[in-house]
């Protein structure tokens, strides 16, 4: 009888500390019945960083890691580093999620489709009228220029999303926007600073608010991406890809206005169901590994 497969299965980053990978792989796997264990390989950013991905990145096509996540800073330096790239990962410019396939290392974004899942779980979660997706044209406003937002707007023009991307940093999201437009060959996403005055310009009502900053997130739970000075769009759905707090200063002020909105919680869990099912073939229950990470349940209205 041979001997059941064990899958070590890993994160590079850096800080890891607070990462909650480690409890939502570990609920996959006790979930699925596999063998296995997921590790933190916190990389820091200094001389060695180059070595320390080469060696990481060989014990996957040594077969001695069966696959890896990257987070934060490294889901773009790691390519040159790989033999290639799913679709997704090479329209975003960004990985994720690494595993092996035919002796070649292979990098995927499953920020994409775990984005687009939890975005329609929320929309299913609304009344009919609210519901975006009858629209015929839909127009969201996402806000951002790191890698969480090409992730976000490579999905939201998937969908057929007219795209607006607000970034401090203009010219970031100027690159974002000419890579995609270019790519489909239109004008789908307009790039614009993310101040008052440009917000104020929009000609049209803004549908859905998704916040790709990393502006309230944990330690800085008091800082926001929008504006003191004005309210957020009339009506819009509001999505924070932040998941930790769990409810972000940008939820709270959404549900003062009485607008729908959610964080980044569901995301998390179906990216890394996603990354899962890559390296095992099976299909983890999203509802226990959101069990096993114990953080303030997603706003409401
Ligand atoms: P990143 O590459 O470091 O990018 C961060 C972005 O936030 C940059 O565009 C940065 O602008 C902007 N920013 C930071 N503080 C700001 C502020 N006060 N006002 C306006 N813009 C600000 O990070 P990332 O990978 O894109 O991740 C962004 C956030 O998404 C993080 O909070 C991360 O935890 C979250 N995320 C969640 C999930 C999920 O599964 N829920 C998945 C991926 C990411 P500058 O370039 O000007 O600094």
């Amino acid at each position: 009888m041979s001997a059941k497969k064990f899958y070590s299965l890993g994160l590079i980053g850096y800080p890891l500390e607070h990462s909650l990978s480690p409890k939502l792989h570990t609920a996959a796997l006790a979930d699925t019945n596999l063998d296995g264990e997921y590790k933190l390989y916190p990389i820091p950013a200094d001389k060695y960083l180059e070595d320390r991905l080469s060696k990481i990145l060989d014990e996957v096509k040594q077969g001695r890691i069966v696959g890896l996540n990257v987070t934060i800073p490294y889901k773009t330096t790691v390519i040159t580093h790989l033999d290639g790239l799913t679709d997704t990962a090479d329209q975003t410019g960004a990985v994720n999620t690494i595993f092996l396939d035919q002796n070649k290392l292979i990098g995927d974004n499953t920020d994409v489709s775990g984005f687009l899942k939890d975005l329609n779980n929320f929309f299913n979660s609304l009344p009919d009228e609210s519901d975006p997706r009858c629209l015929e044209q839909r127009n969201a406003l996402t806000l951002g220029s790191g890698g969480a937002a090409r992730a976000v707007v490579y999905g939201l023009i998937r969908e057929n999303w007219q795209v607006t991307l607000a970034a401090r940093k203009v010219e970031k999201s100027n690159v974002i926007a000419h890579r995609v437009n270019q790519f489909l060959g239109g004008w789908a996403v307009k790039s614009i600073k993310l101040s008052v005055e440009e917000i104020n310009s929009i000609q049209h009502p803004v549908h859905l608010l998704v916040n790709a900053t990393s502006a309230g997130m944990w330690p800085d739970v008091n800082s926001s991406p929008w504006f003191n000075e004005r309210d957020l769009p009339a009506n819009a759905l509001v999505y924070d890809l932040i998941y930790n707090p769990g409810v972000t200063r940008l939820v709270k002020l959404a549900n003062q206005q009485n607008l729908y909105a959610t964080s980044g919680l569901g995301m998390l869990v179906e990216q890394a169901a996603l990354a899962f099912e890559k390296w095992t073939g099976k299909s983890p229950s999203t509802e226990f590994m959101r069990q096993s990470i114990e953080i303030e349940k997603r706003g409401s209205k």
